[in-house]
């Protein structure tokens, strides 16, 4: 492998910029070309692509977003698509491709590697932490810390008020950052698109803490939960409990920018350097590289799809039990 490129696809996510420095930086030092591809796939068939060196790179670490932009991109689906992205490729004599990105990045480029003999890399790259083949993806941290602090912030005023907060996280399929958020700003309920909850059972909850004097209630949604989010769920409770002064907050896209958080650093650097390694030895090709118990560990591409839920049951009981 003497000339790789890398792109960021799909969702972007905080620590996709110290990937992308990762990458760049340890090819250089390998004496690789390190080609940078705008926008995706859309950028590598369109062949937005640009040399990239150590000083292209610098001062991103920090960053949230991606310094490649990233987009979904219709035409990678089919045959057609696939082929002039190989043709820009070929254009430049790369014959390495990294691809930092969710599952469905994960499939095009397996498909991608099959059709047309290029080995590819993938890092996980979503806020959402939902990837089988490694126990952390890049942006799920800072999106959790991100969502903690604007979760103390609204306990401030419920508190100041005795309000019922109804907050929503980000969190189509996987609920990990609501619960991670929710047991660590000690909210008193926490819904979840992998575990149905019965409203009744939090309004039961609600008029019980009532009952004691407990006013200042946080619940927690995941976007994709099955009641069907934050509005739908203080619908309801209102309905139920008019005398409750509740309210709702929707954190949105918030979740997804700012400075990546340490963790979120490393592993994005990790991730990027064993990527370049992995190209350069031959070993690992077509495999998304994760870390599983602190270990770097490799996945075949077609393995590395969206995790189904798996939350321990106890968490439930310790989220209801730690907020009594
Ligand atoms: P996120 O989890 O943040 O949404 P993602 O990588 O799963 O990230 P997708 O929109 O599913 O995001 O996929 C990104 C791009 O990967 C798509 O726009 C498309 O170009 C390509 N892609 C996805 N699935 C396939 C597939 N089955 N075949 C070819 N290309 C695909």
């Amino acid at each position: 492998v003497k000339n790789i490129a890398v792109l960021t696809s799909g969702g972007d996510a905080p620590g996709m910029n110290a990937a992308i420095r990762a990458i760049v930086r340890t090819g250089n030092y390998f004496q690789l070309n390190v080609y940078g591809v705008m926008y995706g796939y859309r950028g590598l068939i369109n062949g937005e692509i640009m040399k990239m060196d150590s000083r292209s790179v610098a001062n991103i670490i920090q960053r949230g977003g991606t310094i490649l932009k990233t987009a979904r991109c219709k035409e990678f689906f089919g045959y057609e698509g696939r082929q002039r992205a190989y043709e820009q490729l070929k254009k430049y004599q790369i014959d390495g491709l990294i691809v930092i990105g969710g599952d469905g990045t994960f499939k095009g480029a397996f498909t991608f590697s099959k059709e047309f003999d290029i080995p590819c890399m993938g890092l996980p790259g979503t806020i959402d932490k939902d990837i089988d083949g490694t126990d952390y993806t890049i942006g799920f941290d800072t999106a959790v810390n991100t969502a903690v602090r604007a979760i103390d912030k609204i306990r401030d005023t419920a508190e100041a008020h005795d309000r019922l907060f109804i907050v929503e996280v980000m969190g189509r399929d996987a609920g990990y950052i609501a619960l991670h958020s929710g047991i660590a700003t000690g909210a008193e309920h926490v819904l979840l698109p992998e575990q149905p909850t019965r409203i009744q059972d939090i309004i039961d909850a609600l008029q019980a803490n009532e009952r004691r004097k407990k006013l200042v209630n946080i619940i927690v949604v995941a976007e994709g939960d099955q009641s069907g989010g934050a509005n739908e769920v203080a619908r309801v409770i209102k309905e139920q409990l008019p005398h409750f002064d509740t309210r709702v907050c929707i954190l949105g896209h918030i979740q997804r920018g700012g400075a990546p958080t340490c963790l979120d650093r490393i592993l994005a650097s990790r991730m990027g350097y064993a990527a370049v390694l992995a190209l350069m030895e031959g070993k690992h090709h077509n495999c998304m590289v994760g870390v599983v118990n602190n270990q770097i560990q490799f996945t075949p591409l077609e393995n590395a799809v969206k995790a189904s839920p798996r939350i321990d049951p106890e968490w439930f009981q310790m989220i209801r039990i730690l907020a009594s």
